[in-house]
């Protein structure tokens, strides 16, 4: 599967990122789940992150009080085979973790899918989630999500499944010669990492990729307290980073320095592995450390 390694940065959130805020925000989140709706909350410029965020990542603004509900059905834009769950995974049995764009939302969420084997499992592939009875409040009120059963692959579904695709395996190729790899929108000016094929600001088709360094600032944080197998150590962080001259924050990991030493503004780097190790995968980086530079203001 192509796009596997890609998630190993993503899945780092789940689940100490759901933990690390217990505001006003997050805790709308959670009640919503009790009553089997999800709700993502709106950002002053009008998208919609799911789970909410207390500020926007992208531009460090205080999200509006707007709640909008999505969902409660998504689309897979990555995912990561487990074959063997750990004890803390939400599934006993081999599942994936995946990232779920839900029906109405900008941001995506990580979740567990249980897919039965990671062929089932693709991107465009329509995920459904699984409530778990007796709900508490919490994100694994959602159990997991499965594949939506269907025999019928729509043009536009099959189109996108396409895009998603080849989206991605530009990006991973650009990622495998260490470089990354950006998609600018005409339209609007805006650049987004990994490249998508249509802009999510304006819908508008990205034409134009382009390099984008592998600097950037930290924006928002989460310490992570759980264990994960793709961690380097526990605590770890995982954190939005905004890359130079992009618009979108990606999420990825802190290394090289002590969790409670991350601030927002902090200026990182990616630390590549050896290029003789690197495949078409974002395993080829570590993670992210401290340049050394002086932080950055957010505005
Ligand atoms: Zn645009």
């Amino acid at each position: 599967m192509p796009s596997d390694p890609l998630v190993a940065q993503h899945v780092l959130e789940f689940p100490g990122g759901y933990t690390r805020t217990t505001g006003p925000v997050i805790g709308r989140f959670l009640s919503e789940l009790r009553a089997r709706r999800i709700v993502g909350v709106r950002t002053a410029e009008g998208r919609v992150l799911v789970p909410p965020l207390e500020y926007d990542p992208a531009t460090g603004e205080p999200v509006t009080g707007e709640y909008v509900e999505v969902g409660p059905a998504g689309t897979v834009t990555t995912s990561a085979w487990v074959q063997e769950p750990l004890d803390d995974h939400p599934l006993d049995r081999p599942f994936a973790w995946a990232l779920i764009a839900l029906d109405g939302a900008d941001t995506a969420l990580v979740h567990a899918v249980d897919a039965g084997n990671p062929k089932a499992l693709e991107p465009g592939t329509r995920v459904w989630p699984v409530w778990r009875d007796g709900p508490t409040g919490h994100i694994t009120d959602i159990s997991h999500f499965v594949p939506e059963v269907t025999k019928i692959v729509s043009n536009v579904r099959a189109e996108y499944r396409l895009q998603a695709g080849g989206a991605l395996r530009v990006f991973l190729e650009g990622v495998a010669r260490g470089v990354l790899l950006g998609g600018r929108c005409e339209q609007c000016e805006k650049v987004y990492v990994p490249i998508r094929r249509t802009c999510p600001e304006c819908g508008s088709a990205i034409q134009e990729t382009r390099e984008i360094p592998d600097t950037g600032t930290i924006t928002t944080f989460a310490i992570n307290n759980l264990p994960d197998p793709r961690a380097p150590e526990v605590p770890f962080v995982s954190a939005y980073i905004l890359l130079d001259e992009t618009d979108i924050p990606m999420i990825a990991l802190i290394g090289d320095i002590p969790a409670h030493e991350v601030r927002q503004g902090m200026r990182v780097r990616a630390v590549w592995v050896p290029e003789s190790e690197r495949t078409a995968s974002m395993a080829n980086i570590r993670w992210f450390a401290p340049t050394g530079e002086p932080d950055v203001e957010l505005s």
